[in-house]
Order: structure tokens, then sequence, then C-alpha cells
């Protein structure tokens, strides 16, 4: 997909067509370069392709102010088993809805995509504040859930949670000197003040969160990431804020030898006011938060390890998130959830289900029928794809 990677903006109409192997750095780039006060809200790694991200929806820093990448998605076009190529009035409703959040490789090969552009103000405030154990960082990520999910859409406030210290990493559409008063009011236990403030412009917040404050705006084009390591991520959606005292607990997991890191991203705004139903992407109303379980390994070390203490974390952790079912996110996907049975050569819906609810909820079955719209014999295929439900049936 990397020769598809074209991005074409509208500034006036506010609206890009942008090729599936862009990346969110090249994508975000043009947007930059065609106007200062437009953006795009998707997902913080700049080398993260377009065509996967957007296919299980897409999330950063300006969800909470503009919702999921697909809940900005406009049109896109498709080539379906058949090798039609298709847009949005040719692949019908059902596929539309299918493709903006079911997951990439299901339905066919999206070449690209037509996206709403967003407003954002010439300026942004970022802050990173970093509390140890020792500094409270327990009663701080107690406070953290119930505080930012319910803060003015123009904020968010997610935390990187690693060994025994808490990184609370900020964006606020507005400057310091409106930030300030607000965090005083909402969530003055974090000791906000004037020198945790980096203002700057919403490009340049790209690499300063996550390339770090010397990297510049030009380092979001480097198509490949920086990253030796191999890693596994798994995840969960908290609707109930966690106890203090399992808290502490998951600090102690955190302390264990061969320990990961856990990232926790903020709902609420605009992200949950839309039904269930409306996209794939079900984690809409009354989730708090998501958490992003993460290990990482080295040659010559094989990641037993590490994918043991991950899937121990994981266990540990199902009594205090999401029930029945434990949702989880598609772009955090994890074949441990479950794996496709192939039955006749068509993929099994019922074992598909389990997996496929943790990921989908109620959206399931219709993924399925659209599945069984646009590729009945199941061509796109793979361990976690959605089966065929065919309407006869
Ligand atoms: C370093 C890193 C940071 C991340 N940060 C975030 C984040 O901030 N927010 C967030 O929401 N997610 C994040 N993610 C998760 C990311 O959204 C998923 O890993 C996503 O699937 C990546 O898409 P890709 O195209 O780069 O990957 P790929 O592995 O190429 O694709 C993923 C899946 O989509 C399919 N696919 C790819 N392109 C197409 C297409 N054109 N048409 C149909 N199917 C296609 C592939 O077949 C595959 O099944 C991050 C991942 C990484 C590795």
């Amino acid at each position: 997909m990397a020769n598809l990677r074209s991005v074409s903006v509208d500034p006036t109409a506010a609206t890009a067509w942008v090729g599936s192997g862009a990346t969110l750095g090249e994508l975000y780039y043009a947007v930059s370069k065609a106007s200062k006060l437009l953006a795009f809200p998707a997902g913080l790694c700049p080398t993260v392709g377009v065509g996967g991200h957007f296919s299980g929806g897409g999330f950063g820093m300006l969800v909470r102010k503009y919702g999921t990448a697909i809940d900005n998605v406009l049109d896109a076009t498709l080539v379906d088993a058949k090798g039609r190529l298709l847009d949005k009035q040719a692949m019908g409703a059902d596929v539309f809805w299918a493709i903006r959040g079911g997951g990439g490789g299901s339905f066919g090969v999206v070449l690209s995509w037509k996206v709403k552009l967003v407003p954002v103000p010439p300026t942004v405030t970022m802050f990173i504040v970093t509390r140890s154990v020792d500094e409270g960082a327990v009663d701080m990520l107690t406070k953290w859930q119930e505080v930012a999910p319910a803060l003015p859409e123009d904020l968010f406030i997610n935390v990187v949670i690693a060994k025994q210290v808490a990184k609370f990493q900020s964006m606020y559409l507005g400057t310091c000197d409106a930030l300030l008063p607000l965090m005083e009011t909402r969530f003055p236990e974090l000791g906000l003040n004037k020198t945790h403030c980096k203002e700057m412009t919403w490009i340049q917040s790209v690499p300063y969160i996550y390339l770090g404050s010397t990297a510049t705006v030009e380092d979001i084009l480097n198509r490949k990431t920086s990253a030796s390591s191999s890693s596994k991520s798994t995840s969960d959606y908290v609707r109930q804020a966690i106890a203090k005292d399992v808290w502490a607990q998951i600090f102690a997991w955190l302390a264990k030898p061969d320990a990961g890191v856990m990232i926790v991203d903020p709902y609420g705004g605009k992200v949950s006011s839309f039904p269930e139903s409306a996209t794939p992407f079900p984690h809409r109303g009354g989730v708090l938060y998501n958490i992003q379980h993460m290990n990482f390994w080295s040659a010559p070390t094989d990641g037993s390890a590490q994918t043991k203490w991950l899937k121990d974390l994981y266990a540990f952790m199902g009594p205090h998130v999401s029930q029945n079912p434990r949702e989880a996110y598609i772009n955090y996907r994890d074949l441990d959830l479950g794996e496709n049975v192939v039955v006749g050569n068509i993929t099994s819906y019922k074992a598909a289900k389990v997996w496929g609810e943790m990921y989908f909820k109620d959206n399931f079955q219709r993924l399925a029928m659209a599945k069984g719209e646009i590729d009945p014999e199941d061509y796109f295929r793979n361990e976690q794809s959605i089966p065929p439900l065919l309407k006869s049936k």
C-alpha cells in the first residue's frame, strides 16, 4: 500500500482524500501545509498506516473533541473480492458502515478515504507531569479516572504508567493562561503551573508528544519507526472507576521483573456521544477510558516471560474492567482473545463470536451480514477476520 499514499487537501471545504498507504504523519503534515487551523483526529504515532488504523477506529489526543478517525470519514474507495472498484454509493450503506471500524483485512482493500478535517486554534498547550508512587501516583490515578472523562472536550489528559511512575500527558486546545484556572478547579492535585506548559501549534504537538521535545515537524514524515524491540498489546475498557487499592496492586504488577506498561486514554465528550451502532466501533457512552496493556522485548530474549506477564496481568484485571462482554479495541488486535475456525471453507460465525463480541459488541452480527454481502465466499480472511453471514441463513 506504500505506493498509494497521496494526500490531497481542500482547505476551503475542510476535507481531504488520503491514500491508505499514507502514514498518519504524512496525513497530518499535508493538512498542516494546507492550513494552520485544520487538523485530523487520529492516533498519536506518526508511523501508523492510515489503512489499518482507519479500518479499526483510530483515536488520539483529539478524540474527546472530535471522536475517532472513522467518525470523520465521508467517503472511501474499496476494491472488493471480485476486483470491482467501489465508492460509498456503489458499495452500499452496510459495507460503508462496516469498513469504518470493522477491522482491516475483512471486506476488501480500501484504496483511499475522504475525511472531514476539523478546526484547531493557532495555539495548543501541552504538558507532561510525572508522579511516582512515593509522590502519590495511586491517589492521582484514582482521581484521574473521574476527572479526565468529564473534563471540557478541549482538554485531553492520558497517562502512561510504567515501573512506579505515572506520566500524565496532555493537550489543551487553547493557551496556558486559559488552561491553568481550569486545572486548578478540576484537577488541583496535579499541581500544574506555568513552568509545565508548552505552547505550540497543533502540528508541532505531533512530534512533541510521540518523538520528544527535540523532534521537528519534518520528523513525522519518517516512515520507519525507531523501535527495535518486539511488542505485544492487549486492551480493556473501563466503565466503573477502579478502586484505589486495586491501583496499588497494579503498581505491584508493574514492579515485577519483565513488566511492561499500561497506557490509559480517557473517552467522554464527542467519542462517547454517538450511539453504539453508529459505527462498528461500539465503545461509546459510559466508557470512562481505554487501557492498553503492553510489553516489549529484544533478541536474544524470546518474549515468553514478557508475554506471560501480560497474560497474567490481563487475568488479574478481569474483575475490574467492563463485563459481558469484556470489551477490547480491534486496533490492539490480540489473537489470544480467540482465533477463527474454518468449517467447510467458510469461517465459522459461532466460533468468531467469542472474540467478535469483545471488539464489536452487538455490532458483530451486522458486520457478519455486511461481510456476507460483499465477500460471501470469504476471500479476505485472517485469524480474526469477520465471517460471512448470509441473509437466507
Ligand atoms: C507504534 C504504534 C502506535 C499506535 N498508536 C495508536 C494510537 O495512538 N491510536 C490508535 O487508535 N491506535 C494506535 N495503534 C494501533 C494501530 O491503529 C493499529 O496497529 C493499526 O492496525 C495499524 O494499521 P497499519 O495499516 O499501520 O498496520 P497493518 O498491520 O498494515 O494493518 C492492520 C490490519 O489492517 C489491514 N489493512 C491494512 N491496510 C488496509 C487497507 N487499505 N484495506 C483493508 N485492510 C487493510 C491489514 O491487512 C491488517 O489486518 C498504534 C500501533 C503502533 C504499532
